[in-house]
């Protein structure tokens, strides 16, 4: 008997880093190779997903990457594909002599993405995942395969499948290196400008035009040739398609993400501040600003238990935080650190200011016509520039003026986290769903 029964599958991949050589999202492109070699009729029904993950959390993979993989193919070959990617994960980390810790994580659920799995991406993104509240969530969903058991990667490789739709979504393309050196990547820095002048209004990030520097090569012994982010697929294959790069390459792969839309960045009271939580919170300064060595700066914004927020000096924040007022409004958001005295502390990555209040020390205006006084010499009172008339008053005036601000201040370029929204994305969220992808997004 025929049968022509098709399943969808999504397949979730965290934590395949190492030290050495390896990063999730490589071992992601040799695997839809690998799946279109040997898988007849395979249909993806979206990009491949890059995932960011709660980027507070400490023992996390570089750049806290999950991926999932969504697609449709014949249930016969459902075995033949977890068979093909266990096969090829042993294979792939099998060169490595020190795994550097890590314990990559591979989930496998067919059909419908079910809510446990929502709300366990929303957990990941913005909290810290218990191995029990993991526990139950695989409890709860049918359908689940997990060829490696429950290792440390499959809070992530769950996760990412669980990537809430209808929000906010960007794209990447990757592309991968030939050889693996530590050396720099050859690419001419000159055509990532152009490029990027182009095509600015449908990328970020790629370019750092205040500083002359590409963003888009990352440093050391990895595969990642570059990295181009943008709004829309077709734009960040043109761009690539225009940079010269001047070293063999295997190809690339293009990924749907959350990288760039604030995802992370949930609105908490205070109440809910705990380690590792990610917020938005209204705050009002408990303390003056307080400088520390190296220029960071931190204020107070709770007292009972204590609770700071550190703006550090290299995210050009603490200039911002250097200038506040106790009695100036403000959202700050970031993720919550415990230092070592146990303190809870937000780094910043975000600060908007809704109103400050400034105060203004005016000299005192003349009775007789209107205008300003100058000051007559110190305790020697005023004296009117237009009229002549002489006061012996010395008291100045004082006002406090409320400024409606509404401006929100951005950890720099350089030293933004993968899901921060640049200033550049503000205005362009859009609403994303699975969408079949565009025919050269792997290469
Ligand atoms: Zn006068």
């Amino acid at each position: 008997m025929i049968t022509d029964s098709r399943v969808v599958l999504h397949v979730g991949l965290d934590d395949v880093d190492s030290q050495i050589s390896g990063c999730t999202t490589h071992f992601t492109y040799a695997v839809v190779k690998e799946l279109f070699r040997h898988i007849d009729c395979l249909e993806f029904i979206d990009y491949p997903n890059l995932v960011r993950l709660n980027p507070s959390i400490p023992f996390k993979t570089r750049g806290n990457a999950a991926v999932a993989l969504r697609f449709e193919v014949p249930y016969d070959d459902v075995e033949k594909v977890i068979k093909i990617i266990v096969d090829m994960l042993e294979d792939y980390t099998s060169d490595l002599d020190d795994k550097g810790g890590s314990e990559p994580g591979i989930a496998v659920l067919k059909g419908n993405v079910p809510e446990a799995l929502n709300k366990l991406y929303l957990k990941a993104l913005t909290d810290y995942v218990h191995v029990d509240y993991l526990r139950n969530v695989i409890s709860e969903v049918r359908d689940l395969k997990l060829p490696l058991g429950i290792t440390r990667g499959v809070i992530g490789a769950l996760a990412a499948i669980g990537w809430i739709q209808g929000e906010d979504c960007t794209y990447e393309l990757i592309a991968y290196r030939s050889i693996n050196n530590d050396g720099g990547r050859c690419v001419d820095v000159n055509s990532v400008r152009e490029a990027d002048i182009k095509y600015r209004d449908y990328v970020f990030n790629n370019y750092d035009h205040e500083d002359g520097k590409m963003l888009i090569t990352p440093h050391g012994g990895n595969p990642v040739l570059l990295g181009i982010r943008g709004e829309d697929p077709e734009i960040v294959v043109k761009y690539f398609r225009e940079l010269n790069i001047c070293e063999t390459y295997s190809g690339y792969i293009i990924f749907r993400t959350n990288q760039g839309t604030d995802s992370h960045l949930i609105k908490r009271d205070l109440s809910e501040l705990r380690p590792y939580r990610t917020c938005c919170v209204e705050v009002a300064l408990k303390s003056k600003p307080l400088q520390l060595r190296g220029g960071d700066v931190i204020i107070k914004i709770e007292d009972n238990p204590p609770i700071y927020a550190v703006f550090y000096n290299e995210t050009s924040l603490s200039s911002i935080a250097r200038k506040l007022d106790m009695r100036d409004e403000l959202i700050i958001c970031g993720s919550v650190k415990q230092w070592s005295d146990l303190t809870n502390v937000i780094n910043v990555e975000k600060i908007h200011i809704n109103r400050k209040v400034r105060t203004y020390v005016y000299n005192p205006k003349c009775p007789k016509c209107g205008r300003r006084m100058k000051s007559a010499g110190l305790n020697k009172g005023f004296k009117c520039g237009k009229c002549g008339f002489k006061s012996k008053e010395v008291v100045k005036e004082v006002a406090n003026i409320v400024e409606n601000v509404n401006k929100t201040f951005i950890t720099k370029v350089g030293t933004m986290k993968h899901l921060t929204k640049p200033q550049c994305r503000y205005g362009k969220e859009k609403q994303c769903n699975f969408i079949k992808p565009i025919n050269d997004w792997i290469q």
